[in-house]
């Protein structure tokens, strides 16, 4: 299979003759940190050659002054990765690079595609990879036979190339392309994973997954990259091409989760939308309490919001240590266990004696929430009420977010009674999905809710399914879900 290639990530491109490109390409991916920490990458173009730096952790980890001062040239392209437990390995790491007699090519992907097995095939009745760098290692991932399909398509114009393999790809795509003379920004036609385009102060150009990393570079904010747009961006400025009749068929759990709250996305501020689902979160499941609490961080706006909404004093009950990575709490599930204790501390002045709302942005296995109420009991709470901002999560993403296969969901398996009685809250709420859509602000029809409803905008191959090992047809769970006969 396409292996290690549902990563939600963190993709950059700067066009900005002139300028460190580099360290201008560095600091967004800092600013893109939380979107990957398994690996980070640049490729850097001089109009000549394209050079590629790429190791394992994270961004402050993998460059340094000396590798930053090396990286010359006024075009870039750069990545995160998602790290998914168990395939930590430097060939997995972005961007992807290929070289032909042609041209080269740097490709860096946040997204995961739906069609990598009949790529592959289509690739192999081509000729295969044609590069070099295909004949040492032949195409694994879905992102490398996307590198593959470009260079053989390559005739000495990149664009063109890129123009004619892409309507081919099936699935989640943000891209940030380059090819030592320009910079490509891509989104597929359901626009599932953001991208958005800035313009800095001396006119260079800055293609970002999220508007946090076009704020540090004082970058001003233009557009998101349209659904289905390919955008070029080189001496005659950006160009705009459309591959495909836009689908809009956003990933709201970038609002729920997984996006920066000082992020933009759609037009919409992420801790705006965090604090009205909180907000309404606060209307549908309402507690008798004395005391809301985060899950920091990612709990904090949408406790906000229920604390506003419900009258019930917010504070701090738990401290996060900000120095634990998520590499820390990899390796195994009982260091994983141990990893909640290292980034979280109850502080038992606040939550002794109290009945105490806890708000999380969602649950996913169930074992950290677990864990959570087990520390608030041992810290004296008197009652502890889960609260979540989002629906249960019952099935798999095959667009790019990390969830882990359908029989690991715990909402997949259990009703939320089962689920409360598992995690040992005394009640447990969550977020309607009309309830999290009306928070953003944004038409329902524009968002892709498959983790929640099994709604999913694409067909999944049925390889792909096996992969994910989906319980029962999604077809027929959705249609049970809107009888109404799932809670
Ligand atoms: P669980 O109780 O399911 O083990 O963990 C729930 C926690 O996982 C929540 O605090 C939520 O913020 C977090 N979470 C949700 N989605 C993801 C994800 O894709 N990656 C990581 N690392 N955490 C997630
Ligand atoms: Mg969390």
């Amino acid at each position: 299979m396409s292996g290690e290639a549902r990563d939600a990530c963190g993709v950059v491109g700067i066009y900005a003759p002139g300028e460190d490109v580099a360290r201008l390409t560095y600091y967004a991916l800092y600013a893109l940190q939380h979107r990957g920490q398994e690996s980070a990458g640049i490729a850097i173009g001089d109009g000549r050659s394209l050079v590629v730096y790429k190791e394992l952790g994270l961004v402050a980890q993998v460059f340094d002054e000396i590798v930053l001062k090396s990286l010359q040239g006024h075009l870039a392209i750069g990545h995160v990765r998602y790290s998914t437990t168990g395939s930590s390995s430097w060939e997995n790491a972005q961007p992807t690079y290929k070289s032909s007699p042609e041209g080269q090519i740097a490709l860096a992907h946040n997204g995961n595609l739906v069609n990598s097995m009949e790529l592959k095939r289509s690739l192999e009745a081509a000729g295969g990879d044609p590069t070099p760098e295909g004949a040492r290692l032949p195409s694994s991932s879905d992102t490398d036979l996307v590198a593959a399909h470009i260079a053989r398509a390559n005739r000495g114009d990149m664009k063109a190339a890129i123009l004619e393999v892409l309507p081919k790809l099936s699935g989640a795509y943000s891209f940030t392309i380059a090819d030592g003379e320009r910079v490509y920004g891509a989104r597929d036609p359901h626009g599932f994973r953001p991208l958005c385009i800035g313009r800095l102060a001396d006119g260079g150009w800055v293609l970002a997954s999220e508007t946090c990393a076009l704020d540090l570079l004082a970058a001003r904010f233009i557009r998101d990259v349209e659904p289905g747009e390919v955008v070029t961006i080189g001496p005659n400025g950006l160009e705009s091409d459309h591959i495909v009749k836009p689908r809009h068929s956003a990933c709201v759990f970038e609002h729920v989760y997984f996006a920066r709250p000082d992020s933009n996305l759609m037009g919409q501020n992420v801790y705006a939308t965090r604090y009205r689902m909180g907000q309404r979160l606060a209307e549908e499941a309402p507690v008798n309490a004395e005391l809301v609490m985060p899950v920091p961080d990612s709990g904090v706006p949408a406790a906000q919001g229920f604390a506003l909404t419900s009258g019930i004093a917010y504070g701090d009950g738990f401290v996060k240590n900000r120095y634990v990575g998520r590499t820390f709490i990899q390796p195994t599930q009982s260091m994983r266990q141990q990893g909640i204790r290292m980034k979280l501390n109850p502080v038992r002045e606040v939550i002794a004696g109290r009945r105490v709302v806890v708000v999380d942005d969602s649950i996913v296995r169930g074992n950290t929430t677990r864990q959570i109420v087990t520390m608030l009991r041992e810290a004296g709470a008197r009652e502890v009420h889960m609260r979540i901002s989002s629906p249960p999560i019952r099935w798999p993403c095959f667009y790019g977010i990390d969830m882990p296969d359908q029989d690991e969901l715990i909402a997949a398996r259990m009703s939320v009674e089962e689920v409360r009685a598992h995690i040992d809250a005394d009640s447990l709420g969550y977020l309607s999905v009309e309830g999290m859509v009306t928070a953003t602000s944004i038409p329902p029809e524009n968002f892709c809710t498959a983790c929640f409803t099994s709604r999913y905008p694409i067909e999944i191959p049925t390889e792909e399914l096996r992969n994910k090992h989906v319980l029962e047809s999604p077809q027929k769970q959705a249609s049970e879900w809107y009888a109404g006969k799932t809670p």
